[in-house]
């Protein structure tokens, strides 16, 4: 038997951390005419662009494409070294603000050598994410929409929540042959169907704990957190918020919560909760990373209470 993803290799990035698990998955596709594309890059270090180099040489390919699911700081800054080392054209959203060559064709299709992959516009991680359809191997490159493991953070005001939730039905819908997922970080996604199921039952359970919540009078952001997410570890409160933050502001959008500014100012611990500073919890590299996905430059300087409307 012809193994279909044969043609498409995993190069792991050495980040590892808790927001990109064991680091950033780079995947060199071979064109099977000489040529391959890299999705994803990842981050601008040497190390790495220098595996994705010799992943190349081994298969005797030359890295023509360039193509980036997302801008976020793990994903994307090694383009320029690669494209540096192989002259390589880049490609990303017409949104995103990444330095490229050309704009990805939106719901059209991108050519690596004699394949065609398809793209598919994916806001919701980010306003500018795509997600990349191989048929012949049926699989789907997710970047951050969906991960081998766990889930995905959606915090605004880079990512908003029903953007999201539509694009995981789109891909749901739309790629019904899809086998496998790989994502921009974790392991290979061995049942497509399956995993986008999940993501997409896991984010209507959330807003349904969010609505029993509310359900029992007005409250804060940290309070909600306390109580949806007690029982998650105290390091991951801070994603929690801004991702609770991602659903109050649809709900608010859709006229199904209202929001009232509290008089007082937010004590301690609830500042360090709506804006922590990574830059003094974690190294520097990990807190442009951490800062990116969590949205956290974007500063919550009012406490509000929310409220069902
Ligand atoms: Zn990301």
């Amino acid at each position: 038997m012809v193994n279909a993803d044969a043609h498409i290799a995993l190069v792991r990035a050495p980040n590892p951390s808790p927001m990109t698990l064991s680091g950033t998955n780079s995947y060199l596709v071979d064109g099977g005419n000489g040529t391959a594309l890299v999705i994803d890059p990842g981050p601008a270090l040497e190390q790495h662009v220098d595996a994705l180099l010799q992943a190349a040489r081994e298969r005797d390919v030359r890295i023509e494409t360039i193509a980036i699911t997302h801008g976020h700081p793990d994903h994307a800054p090694a383009s320029a070294m690669l494209s540096q080392a192989t002259g390589a054209r880049i490609y990303a959203h017409p949104a995103s603000s990444v330095p490229r060559d050309a704009n990805l064709a939106l719901d059209g299709v991108l050519h690596a050598g004699t394949r065609a992959l398809r793209v598919m516009d994916a806001p919701g991680h980010t306003l500018e994410h795509v997600v990349f359809y191989d048929p012949i191997a049926q699989t789907l490159f997710t970047g951050d929409t969906i991960l081998g493991e766990g889930t995905v953070v959606i915090a605004p005001p880079g990512g908003a929540m029903r953007p999201y939730q539509r694009t995981l039905e789109r891909l749901a819908r739309e790629f019904p042959d899809a086998q496998t997922i790989r994502g921009g970080h974790g392991p290979l996604v061995t049942d497509a169907r399956a995993k986008i199921a999940e993501y997409i039952a896991h984010r209507k359970e959330r807003e349904q704990q969010l609505f029993d919540a509310l359900g029992d009078g007005p409250q804060t952001i940290p309070e909600l957190v306390q109580r949806i997410y007690g029982d998650t570890k105290r390091a991951l409160w801070p994603a929690a918020a801004r991702q609770l933050l991602a659903y109050l502001e649809a709900l608010e959008a859709e006229s199904h919560v209202s929001v009232r500014p509290l008089a007082r100012p937010m004590n301690e611990d609830e500042r360090a909760l709506l804006n922590p500073d990574w830059a003094t919890l974690v190294d520097r590299d990990l807190a442009a990373v951490v800062e990116a996905e969590l949205g956290t430059a974007y500063r919550i300087d009012v406490l509000n209470r929310y409220e069902l409307s």
